[in-house]
């Protein structure tokens, strides 16, 4: 007989033991993949392990084969830690295991997803209209808001592609900035619109979208048109402008996605909200819970302002499902059937945190940049090469002969010392380190000891 209860206190000080010496662990992984294999690998036993050895062997093998991704001054990929009230959420999910995809499955994720789906709105500044669906990340978000808009500007051009498909139907124009980010080209492909006949409107310096480029680029057109923007470039943290940009679409008649993973948080703020102005006025929205927000994987965000296209898109309406009242169906506005209840963290973030907290935590990560990156504007040898609008820092080495190799060797470094970790990029050609503010436990002493690092491994021989 199993004994349920002891096993899972034992994952949970697996677990707390965990988290309690994050700050202080190598941020990088140190164990190896072979490493990882012989300690965990090795045929399938005959028969079963205890709960006891299984557990232990993993929460082991956690301490040198996982990413310190959940603490201080891990600042890769806009990775963002987790709130405690949200990974214990997460735990609750786990022991409930409910089925969120029909609210029959589950009154009570159902009730949850569509308390947050509001509190989401209000804080993002989007009308209490659109609808929301929560999947997996920005990649899910992003595919599930262009398939709310394929069916909406061939449903406007008389099509139904939902039952015709795309053999035959009005071509779209489909309209992405230089600096979309690679996930929208992989949504465009998964639709059957191409990532690569998609017309590309030139960025500027900092990677925002010319809106007199698009304006030009739609002058005197009609027909089908889906415009991809975004709000917060992955590099540099800068914003499309999404006011003109809006202007432009809406005289044009073209449905706007704004890609916002992380970059929709600055509405949040109300020092930086002017980044994200007329987000209000697309037709979709994606963001990210598990990035800014702090929530444990995984949870992406979409927002539409037409829930009939953004459902119609979706639903192949199963005759055998049984319409309850009028309560919505979580899988009515995502591509998947069965789900985890994913919005119960983010609910208990929202909730734990406040409408107070939540412009705190953005408030607080974009101030940290701006101390980081004035600390290494200071040295000589290091040069900021982006604006730092936001949580994004881009640093690279000035000083020899060679820029980018001295650049890469700095990143290198950085990684294997261990006190903080970040990842290398290109920008406009150029080796850089991109270092990203995302973390709610982050403190001016932890990006002090990443400016520090960041000097000791530009300097290093
Ligand atoms: C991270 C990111 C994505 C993809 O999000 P996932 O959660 O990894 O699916 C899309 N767009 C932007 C701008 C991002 O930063």
């Amino acid at each position: 007989m199993i004994d349920r209860a002891s096993l899972l206190h034992r994952a949970a000080t697996h677990a707390t033991n965990y988290l309690a010496t994050i700050a202080d662990r190598h941020v990088g992984a140190t164990a190896t993949a072979d490493q990882l294999r012989q300690h965990l690998g090795g045929p399938l036993p005959q028969a079963g392990d205890s709960g006891e050895v299984v557990i232990d062997a993993l929460a082991h093998a956690a301490e040198r084969g996982t990413v310190a991704t959940q603490g201080p001054r891990y600042h890769g990929f806009v990775v963002g830690g987790s709130v405690p009230a949200s990974t214990a959420a997460d735990w609750l999910v786990s022991a409930w295991d409910q089925n969120a995809g029909v609210h029959v499955l589950s009154p009570l994720v159902a009730v949850v997803e569509d308390i947050t789906a509001g509190w989401l709105k209000s804080l993002a500044g989007l009308p209490e209209s659109w609808s929301t669906g929560f999947v997996t990340g920005c990649q899910g978000a992003n595919f599930t808001a262009l398939a709310a808009a394929r069916h909406h500007v061939l449903a406007a051009a008389g099509w139904d592609v939902e039952t015709q498909g795309l053999f035959g139907a009005p071509a779209i124009d489909v309209v992405v900035s230089d600096e979309s980010h690679y996930t929208i080209f992989n949504a465009l492909r998964m639709l059957g619109l191409g990532a690569s006949r998609v017309r590309r409107i030139p960025a500027d310096e900092q990677g925002r979208m010319r809106a007199d480029a698009l304006r030009a680029a739609l002058a005197n057109d009609s027909g089908p048109c889906i415009v991809c923007a975004q709000a917060g470039n992955v590099n540099s943290g800068a914003f499309d402008p999404i006011d003109q940009i809006a202007d432009i679409c809406r005289q044009r008649g073209a449905w706007l996605h704004v890609d916002g993973a992380f970059g929709l948080w600055a509405a949040a703020s109300p020092t930086r909200a002017h980044l994200v102005r007329g987000i209000d006025r697309a037709d979709s929205v994606a963001t990210d819970a598990h990035k800014w927000l702090n929530v444990p994987y995984d949870c992406g965000v979409v927002f539409t302002a037409h829930p009939a296209s953004h459902r119609a898109a979706m639903v192949m309406g199963a005759a055998y499902i049984v319409e309850t009242a009028a309560e919505r169906d979580p899988h009515d506005f995502v591509p998947e059937e069965s789900r985890r209840g994913r919005a119960v963290p983010v609910y208990a973030a929202l909730r734990s945190m406040g409408r107070q907290g939540v412009a705190d935590l953005v408030d607080r990560c974009c101030q940290l940049a701006t101390r980081l990156a004035d600390r290494l504007q200071a040295e000589s040898g290091l040069t900021i090469v982006n604006d730092v609008v936001l949580n994004q820092v881009l640093v690279r080495v000035t000083a020899g002969p060679d820029h980018d190799a001295a650049t890469r060797a700095m990143i290198d470094h950085l990684q294997k010392e261990g006190t903080c970790w970040a990842s290398g990029t290109t920008w406009h050609g150029m080796a850089a380190l991109r270092v990203s503010i995302s973390n709610w436990s982050t403190t001016e002493a932890d990006i002090d000891r990443t400016g520090d690092a960041i000097v000791r491994s530009a300097t290093a021989e």
